[in-house]
C-alpha cells in the first residue's frame, strides 16, 4: 500500500492586539497556495515575546504598534535573548522611517496592512522562511565544529565572556570544566585517524547528551573540550563530570566499520567563576592548570582549582 507523507505544517506567529487583524490574517493564511501553514496569535507584548522565544514558529508577523507598546522594542528584546525566528513587521503607514527602523531592529521585511493580499503575504513569508534557513545554516557554519557539531572555540569564548559578565553582575556562579582525552595520540597511532575521529564524536555526543540545555559544550581544540555549567559551583560540576566519566567507562566507543571497541578515559580540570578567578581569561587559565595537574597526577581523574583530586573510579 503506498504511503503518503503528510506535508510539514509550518507555524506562523501573529503578534497583534487587534482581534480583527487576527481574523483577517487567519483567512489569508488558510488560502495560501503552496504548503500548509498554521497561524497562532498573541495579543500582548508579554505573550508575544514568550511565544516568539519558544522557537516553535517558522516565521513571525509583528505589529508595529502593539497596544500602547512598541513592536520593534519586542523584536529587539527577542534578538538580545537569542531569538532567531525571522520577523516581518506589520505597519499601518508606509514610511521610510518605519522601513529603516524595522530593518535596524532586525526585521526581515515589513508590510503595510492596508495593502496586504494573500499573494503578497505568502510571498513575504516565503522569503522570510528562506532567509531564516540560510541564516541558520550560516550560524551553524560559523559557530559549530564540523566534526563533532559542538560549539567551536570562537563561539565558546563569546559565550564565556557573556556568562562571566552575568556571573559578576548577579553574583551567581558558573563552573568551567576543561576536559581532555587521555593518550589520544596513541589511539590515532594504533588505529588511524578515522578511528580517532570516531572517538572524538563519541566523547562529544556523550558530553552533549549529559548536560542540561542551559549548559554549553564546546570543542576547545583537538581532543580537548570545554563545558560551561550555569548556576553550578565547582563541587556540583565535579560530581556531574564524575558521572559522565563513569558513563564513558561503561560505554566505550564502538567503531562499527572495524568491529573495534576503543576504551577511553578523560582528565578534567574544574574552576568556578566566583572564588577561583578574576576574569574570564583567568578562569580558563585556572581550569587549564587543574587539567594539567590531573594529567601529571596520572590521568583518568578530575582536579579542582584548589588542587582536590577526584578519581573517576
Ligand atoms: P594526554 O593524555 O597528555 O592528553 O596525551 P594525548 O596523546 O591525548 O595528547 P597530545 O596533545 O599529545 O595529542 C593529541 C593528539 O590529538 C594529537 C593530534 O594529532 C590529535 N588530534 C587533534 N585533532 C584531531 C582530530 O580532529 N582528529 C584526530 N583523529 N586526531 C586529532
Ligand atoms: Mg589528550
Ligand atoms: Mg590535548
Amino acid at each position: 500500500m503506498p504511503t503518503t507523507i503528510p506535508p510539514k505544517v509550518r507555524r506562523i506567529l501573529l503578534i497583534d492586539d487587534d482581534r480583527l487583524q487576527q481574523r483577517l490574517m487567519q483567512g489569508l493564511v488558510q488560502n495560501f497556495r503552496g504548503g500548509a501553514f498554521e497561524l497562532d496569535g498573541a495579543q500582548t507584548y508579554a505573550e508575544g515575546l514568550k511565544k516568539l522565544l519558544s522557537g516553535k514558529y517558522a516565521v513571525c508577523l509583528l505589529d508595529y504598534r502593539l497596544d500602547a507598546q512598541d513592536g520593534l522594542a519586542l523584536l529587539r528584546e527577542a534578538r538580545i535573548a537569542g531569538g532567531e525566528t525571522p520577523v516581518i513587521i506589520l505597519t499601518a503607514d508606509d514610511s521610510e522611517e518605519v522601513d529603516i527602523a524595522a530593518m535596524e531592529a532586525g526585521a526581515v521585511d515589513y508590510l503595510v496592512k492596508a495593502t496586504i493580499n494573500p499573494r503578497l503575504l505568502e510571498r513575504s513569508i516565503r522569503y522570510a522562511l528562506k532567509l531564516g534557513e540560510t541564516l541558520a545554516q550560516l550560524r551553524q557554519l560559523a559557530q559549530r565544529d564540523e566534526l563533532t557539531r559542538l560549539l567551536n572555540r570562537r563561539e565558546f569564548s563569546r559565550i564565556l565572556n557573556e556568562e562571566w559578565d552575568r556571573s559578576v553582575r548577579f553574583k551567581r556562579p558558573f563552573a568551567l570544566v576543561m576536559v581532555d582525552i587521555d593518550h589520544f595520540k596513541k589511539i590515532n597511532d594504533t588505529h588511524g585517524h578515522q578511528v580517532g575521529d570516531e572517538v572524538l564524536r563519541h566523547v562529544a555526543s556523550l558530553l552533549a547528551g549529559q548536560v542540561r540545555t542551559v549548559d554549553r559544550v564546546a570543542r576547545y581544540g583537538g581532543e580537548e573540550f570545554a563545558l560551561i555549567m550555569i548556576e553550578t559551583d565547582g563541587k556540583n560540576a565535579a560530581e556531574h563530570i564524575k558521572r559522565l566519566g563513569v558513563l564513558l567507562a561503561e560505554t566505550p566507543c564502538f567503531v562499527e566499520s572495524k568491529n573495534l571497541t576503543v576504551e577511553v578515559t578523560l582528565s578534567a580540570g574544574v574552576a568556578t567563576s566566583i572564588g577561583d578567578a578574576t576574569s574570564a581569561t583567568d578562569l580558563v587559565g585556572v581550569a587549564d592548570k587543574a587539567l594539567y595537574a590531573a594529567k601529571k597526577g596520572g590521568r583518568n581523574r578530575i582536579v579542582m582549582a584548589d588542587g582536590t583530586v577526584i578519581p573517576f573510579k
